[in-house]
């Protein structure tokens, strides 16, 4: 079994023709967005923030999907956006 071109790791159908610059995964152009240099699935999962990191959670507010760098944990399982904590929580602590 010989493997030339490598196929889209997304659909696994069309030959990977870009690499997402956020994951690194192998993608078609059909995965791609050219503009943004992000595979589909890190478009739709990144930070709505940042829009630069992969989100890791979503805000308890918000409920944009925010990275690490643009959430602020305020209880075990609970999440807020920079934004949010800003506004709601530095005012609920007054
Ligand atoms: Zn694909
Ligand atoms: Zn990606
Ligand atoms: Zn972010
Ligand atoms: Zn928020």
């Amino acid at each position: 079994m010989r493997c030339i071109s490598t196929k889209c790791e997304i659909c696994s159908v069309n030959p990977a023709e870009y690499t997402c610059r956020m994951c690194g995964r192998r993608v078609c152009s059909e995965d791609y967005d050219v503009e943004e240099g992000l595979c589909k699935i890190c478009k739709s999962a990144r930070c709505e923030v940042c829009k630069r990191q992969l989100a890791i959670t979503t805000c308890k507010y918000c409920r944009r999907l925010v990275c690490e760098d643009c959430s602020i944990q305020i209880s075990l399982v609970e999440y807020v956006c920079i934004d949010c904590y800003k506004k709601v929580v530095k005012s609920e602590n007054r």
